[in-house]
């Protein structure tokens, strides 16, 4: 490691950690790219699928940086700063390995989702029904408690999603997905089942020709 007195940043001087750390970022920025793509799909607004602000730094200077400040925290896993006009994604990645690891892949995810539903107006928060639907589509968890209506309305959305998802076509399941997560608000439990049913049946007859 080594300190910058300009920057004030620490640096990695290891060549095997910089080494990893170069390979992780690549793959890091591929499957985010990719990942954006695919959640873009579901079409909940009108979102430009190649544009996507996500950064990525390595934990272990993030960490050797905080003590040397003598700060006692510092932050590792993912956030998304969004605020009216600005926002960004920013994913901690650790130089310890060479390979994009599964929990570093659901945390991309997880704060993917925040910035698309974020983009699309819809509620982005942890704790937001939008975002736990979201979540669970695409095995990103959600951990933030919802509340006691939300949590009804969530069970229904995931039979739903169960049942749905593994047999129906990527086109239709992101246009199905989008539009019920878009309106799930306004949609009672009982509801959900039957909304389900109807976009898949006109969202079929679109995409699906005999
Ligand atoms: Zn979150």
């Amino acid at each position: 490691m080594k300190y910058d007195k300009i920057s004030k940043k620490v640096y990695l001087t290891d060549p095997e950690a910089q080494c990893n750390y170069y390979k992780l970022e690549q793959q890091a920025i591929n499957y985010a790219a990719k990942f954006f793509q695919d959640i873009c799909s579901c079409q909940c607004g009108t979102v430009n699928d190649r544009v996507l602000p996500i950064t990525f730094y390595c934990e272990q200077e993030e960490i050797i940086s905080a003590m040397d400040r003598n700060e006692d925290y510092f932050i590792t896993g993912g956030h998304v700063i969004a605020n009216k006009k600005q926002s960004y994604i920013r994913i901690g990645l650790s130089s310890e390995y060479d390979v994009l690891l599964d929990d570093t892949e659901r945390i991309i995810r997880h704060e993917i989702i925040h910035y698309y539903l974020w983009l699309c107006d819809l509620p982005h928060a942890d704790d937001s029904l939008e975002f736990w639907c979201m979540c669970y589509a695409y095995d990103a968890d959600a951990y933030k408690k919802l509340n006691e209506q939300d949590k009804k309305k969530f069970n229904a959305f995931k039979r739903q999603c169960n049942k749905y998802k593994p047999d129906t076509p990527y086109n239709v399941w992101h246009i199905v997905l989008g539009a019920i997560v878009s309106e799930i608000h306004e949609i009672e439990a009982p509801d959900v089942k039957v909304k389900f049913k109807e976009y898949m049946n006109n969202v079929k007859k679109v995409f699906i020709r005999d």
